[in-house]
């Protein structure tokens, strides 16, 4: 079974929510490589005991920094509670990283419903299911 690499990323209204959901499937997150931005990061390595990589904060670069590994075929799945409600300051990287996800045909679940989909779905965590990779050569 490979090491999933995944991305969390909530903010600040949706925090709560987000790692509520990862207790709930923290099983499936110890088979995981997790990165996520600052803020989130701390608040799922303090709280859950798992090894998070963080990045920097989202309005700093984060969301950015996930949108290089999703560029470079480094990440398996994205899980990104934002919050519908509230306005952010980089909104712009927000749409950017949900932009590269539809490019690169990357999972992402920006609801705690879709991603308890995910994670219990047979595919994740699967060795024999790889998502299609966009070639856009000409
Ligand atoms: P944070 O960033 O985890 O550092 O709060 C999340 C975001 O706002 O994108």
């Amino acid at each position: 079974m490979k090491k999933y690499r995944i991305a969390l990323v909530a903010h600040d209204h949706k925090k709560p929510e987000l790692l509520q959901w990862v207790n709930k499937h923290i099983d499936v997150m110890r088979k995981c490589s997790i990165v996520a931005t600052g803020t989130t990061g701390g608040l799922i390595a303090d709280n859950t005991g798992l090894t998070v990589t963080r990045f920097k904060s989202g309005p700093l670069g984060g969301d950015q920094q996930i949108g290089a590994l999703i560029a470079n075929g480094e990440l398996d799945a994205l899980f990104f509670f934002w919050d519908p409600l509230n306005p952010a300051p980089h909104d712009p990287d927000v749409k950017a990283l949900l932009r590269l996800c539809s490019v690169w045909n990357v999972p992402v679940a920006c609801t705690a419903a879709t991603a308890d989909m995910v994670v219990t779905s047979p595919l994740f965590l699967s060795d024999d299911y790889q998502p299609v990779k966009p070639s856009y050569d000409r």
